[in-house]
């Protein structure tokens, strides 16, 4: 007589920057007896990276999006479009919008973030949020669509928040509308009025000094009016919105974009999933849940409670090796391998122009058109992992 291991059930919960490694990798790598699944609420995953040349037009959909589907077959995982919503940890079990639980002997999570402060008043009815990205990216398109068919009513767009991401979206804003104005002589030189609000008194306060300096002019040299230091307290209207201030100011716009500080979904800490105070799932350095053993995490859903680093898609990216390496070891019964990630990390800037600026440390260069190809080069390379499959 032997004994035959038996299959466990592998769980992904969204299709993130270091989930879509992870099916790469086992694709490569498949773990014997064990039965993969991803449920995902989208077929098609953005690459971060990627999406502020999107917005300004110098990608195609297809250029910065992952299909999901195609990278479920090659990893011969089961694949599940639908939204989680919440986790039952006493039977090990995910619940999902729209079927039945689906039960899990390992779980790993990638689902992401989402803006902040949406309680602002009338943020949540009036503004659109960067994440999620496909509704965002809806959106964008109507108002692409409602620019090119009517370019000769002004336009007035807000984006509230100035972290890289906020930063690389109003200039990729800019350079595409401007586009699509150039086309049209006679046309008004402040036709498109574009506002952008932070917080503190610079744009991107993680970064060195002069990285804020160098984006803070080029913005204003582009007609594009910042906010520093004004915090959005109310969006008052249907479009167009009155956009009020803390400090008195007020502010007419049509569109307002909110890509303000990384938030976590709520239904991971009333699980009963160890989290930080914001709501992130603790994980130790093997990327594995501080309270539930069974469960891992990465991406800007995790926070290392060794190692804790902004939230950011070059993380998740970097997560995904040893992520997928601790699940197959945690399906083995191996040891798990601790991960440490880098301190320093480079940020590559998109200025919507084919430039951008790079910005490591007290190292700070650009704008400049060579930056812009180095980081399309580095893109698309991670881009070819998941477009060339066979
Ligand atoms: C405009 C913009 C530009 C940026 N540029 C950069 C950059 O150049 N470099 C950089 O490092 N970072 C950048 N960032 C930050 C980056 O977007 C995030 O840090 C990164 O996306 C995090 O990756 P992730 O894998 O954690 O999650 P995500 O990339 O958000 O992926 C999560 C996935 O899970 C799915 N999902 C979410 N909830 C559920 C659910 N409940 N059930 C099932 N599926 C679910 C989502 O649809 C998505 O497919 C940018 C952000 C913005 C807004």
């Amino acid at each position: 007589m032997f004994s035959v291991t038996p299959v466990k059930d592998l769980v992904l919960i969204g299709g993130g920057h270091s989930h879509v490694i992870v099916l790469k990798q086992l694709a490569i790598n498949p773990i014997p007896r064990l039965r993969l699944t991803l449920i995902s609420d989208v077929y098609h995953t953005p690459y971060s990276g990627m999406l502020p040349g999107y917005i300004a037009g110098l990608y195609k959909f297809n250029d910065c999006h992952i299909d999901v589907q195609a990278l479920a077959n090659l990893a011969k995982a089961r694949l599940l479009i639908d939204r989680a919503i919440g986790l039952d940890l006493q039977t090990n079990q995910v619940l999902c919008a729209n079927r039945p639980p689906v039960p899990f002997d390992i779980l790993s999570i990638d689902i992401g973030s989402t803006p902040g402060t949406m309680t602002v008043p009338g943020v949540q009815q009036q503004a659109i949020p960067v994440k999620p990205i496909a509704k965002f990216l809806d959106h964008w398109d109507k108002i692409v669509e409602t620019v090119r068919e009517n370019p000769r009513e002004k336009m007035r767009l807000a984006v509230v928040g100035g972290g890289a991401g906020g930063v690389e979206l109003t200039l990729a804003i800019f350079s595409r509308l401007q586009q699509i104005y150039g086309l049209h002589s006679q046309l008004p030189e402040n036709h498109l009025e574009l506002h952008l609000f932070q917080k503190s008194d610079r744009l991107i306060p993680q970064r060195h000094p002069g990285v804020s300096q160098r984006l803070q002019k080029l913005i204003s040299s582009r007609g594009i009016n910042l906010h520093l230091g004004e915090t959005v307290t109310e969006i008052e209207g249907k479009s167009p919105h009155s956009i009020h201030c803390e400090s008195g100011l007020t502010v007419k716009c049509d569109r307002l974009f909110w890509v303000t500080q990384a938030r976590a979904a709520t239904w991971l800490k009333d699980a009963g999933l160890a989290t930080d105070d914001q709501g992130f799932i603790l994980v130790n350095d093997y990327l594995q849940s501080i309270s539930h053993p069974d469960i891992f995490a990465a991406g800007d859903i995790a926070t290392m409670l060794n190692h804790p680093r902004p939230k950011a898609g070059v993380f998740a990216v970097r997560q995904g090796k040893p992520l997928a390496e601790n699940l197959g070891r945690k399906a083995n019964q191996q040891p798990l391998k601790p991960y440490r990630p880098q301190k320093e990390f480079l940020i590559l800037i998109s200025t919507g122009d084919q430039q951008a600026i790079a910005s490591r440390g007290c190292f700070r260069l650009g704008p400049h058109p060579l930056i812009w190809q180095w980081k399309d080069h580095i893109d698309r390379q991670f881009m070819n992992n998941f477009t060339q499959l066979d």
